[in-house]
């Protein structure tokens, strides 16, 4: 995210507070092996999710947010075939929505894929009245119990709007905080990880805390630097995505 700030404002710092809070889907689809996986597919039309970095961005013909995604490739002609990265899951909910045939980068988030189905069936059964809703980076089989599959955004908007009062949420567990504040008068149930670990929170996010926010405007560092040939590259599936959402 840090990135495509820079990437859309040059011009402008920008800080991110920890150089290490970084994320599985950036960091598992490396710019080599991202450029020979795309090699074996030449005529694929690539669109990338816009959790990668600048350098996958910079590869690719479209990005996408989890709230776009399938809106945009409903509008991707038919006759070219689609290559989809980094988040497999996401492809994979993106190819049930649309009924496209996606080749799919084989990438996932580890906060996502934590998940345990056991512990979220006994949820379930322990609350039948709520609603499950989830974020379409879980993998299939959690996304098959959910009444609500969408981004973040969309997550706490249908539940504002939903005469429900209690929602199991199968996301990152931070948006919680958000959702108690927003609506305090609803229950919301957090989905363990697998074993009851607590794998689910992301371990990336958690590394910006309050203090490094202070220290970084303190120190006005340490600051995203790109190199100007890969910002212009990665600027053009961005501005791509905004007139086509527009
Ligand atoms: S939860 Fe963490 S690892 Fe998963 S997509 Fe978000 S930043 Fe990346």
């Amino acid at each position: 995210m840090a990135e495509t700030a820079k990437i859309l404002s040059p011009n402008k710092r920008v800080l991110i507070p920890d150089l290490d809070a970084g994320c599985t889907l950036a960091d598992d689809c490396t710019p080599i092996e991202f450029s020979d996986f795309k090699s074996k597919y030449p005529d694929h039309f690539v669109i990338s999710y816009i959790n990668c970095s600048a350098a996958i961005k910079a590869q690719s013909d479209l990005i996408c947010t989890s709230s776009n995604a399938v809106e945009l490739v409903k509008k991707l002609p038919f006759n070219r075939p689609i290559l989809f990265a980094p988040d497999q899951n996401l492809g994979r909910w993106v190819q049930r929505q649309t009924q496209r045939e996606l080749t799919l980068w084989p990438g996932s988030c580890i906060v996502h894929e934590t998940f345990s189905e056991e512990a979220l069936i006994k949820l379930k059964i322990k609350n039948p009245e709520a609603e499950v809703i989830a974020h379409p980076e879980c993998q299939s089989q959690l996304l098959d119990h959910a009444d609500f599959i969408g981004s973040t955004s969309k997550l706490l908007i249908h539940a504002e709007m939903s005469s429900t009062n209690s929602f199991i949420v199968l996301t990152e567990p931070g948006i919680l905080h958000q959702m108690k504040l927003k609506m305090p008068g609803k229950v919301f149930f957090e989905v363990p990880g697998i074993d009851g670990c607590s794998c689910n929170s992301c371990p990336y996010m958690r590394l910006n805390t309050l203090e490094k926010v202070l220290k970084s405007l303190q120190t006005m560092s340490p600051e995203i630097h790109l190199e100007e040939s890969i910002r212009k590259q990665a600027l053009n599936p961005i501005e791509k995505m905004l007139r086509m959402s527009s």
